[in-house]
């Protein structure tokens, strides 16, 4: 059902889990469609052009602002990070539910432009486990986890601009959760406006006798 597919956003604090909770909804679920964006910043280890980003040079970046080739963009710590909008257009008219993985300013622009846009804040069941996490990792020096944790107090005043909160506590329960959320969104009247008009208008129809 619903008209097309649905624009979401999930945001949420560095070493809450979201990462590996969008790769596990795309690859148990074929209705969503994972943006892949634009980033100015170094590939990491391990990372492909195209897969994880499309690694770009700070002049072809600024050349896609200006051809209005980004549903939106922001920077964040020192480098360019945007939604390239063709691919989000293209799949959503197909039917499939969009997944922007994106920071809270890019997430408040979408709101501004697609008013229709879900989005989701994905937290830890604690403040005390998002801590854990960050150590857990293993990657990051205390300095780099404190300043992490001091960003996640800063965006923590983001998360009732959005409409929904999914607690990550359990990756398999999380999924399912987030799957139900964006399935019952689907329901909602204000996305099914033509199949409502549609139904009415063979209603109509049959009503007069045909
Ligand atoms: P990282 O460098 O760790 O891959 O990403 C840093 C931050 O940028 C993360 O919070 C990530 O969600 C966000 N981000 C990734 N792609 C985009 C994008 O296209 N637009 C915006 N606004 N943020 C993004």
């Amino acid at each position: 059902m619903s008209d097309k597919g649905l624009l979401v956003v999930i945001s949420g604090f560095s070493g809450v889990g979201k990462g590996t909770l969008m790769k596990e909804l795309i690859s148990k679920y074929n209705n969503y469609a994972l943006s892949v964006s634009a980033t100015t910043r170094a590939p990491r280890e391990g990372e492909e052009n195209g897969r994880e980003y499309y690694f770009k040079s700070k002049e072809e970046f600024e050349e896609m602002i200006k051809n209005d080739r980004l549903l939106e963009y922001a920077s964040y710590v020192g480098n360019y990070y945007g939604t390239p909008k063709m691919y989000v257009e293209d799949m959503m008219e197909k039917g499939k539910d969009v997944i922007l993985e994106i920071e809270v300013q890019g997430a408040k622009k979408i709101k501004e432009k697609v008013p229709d846009a879900v989005t989701v804040f994905v937290v830890p069941p604690s403040a005390e486990e998002l801590k854990n996490r960050l150590i857990g990792r293993g990657t990051e020096t205390k300095e780099v986890i404190d300043a992490r944790l001091a960003r996640a107090y800063e965006e923590s005043f983001a998360m009732e601009d959005y409409d929904y909160i999914l607690v990550n506590d359990n990756l398999s329960e999380s999924v399912q959760s987030m799957h139900s959320l964006i399935q019952s969104v689907h329901c909602n009247t204000i996305y099914n406006k033509k199949f409502m008009n549609n139904l009415r208008e063979d209603m109509k129809r049959f009503s007069e006798g045909e």
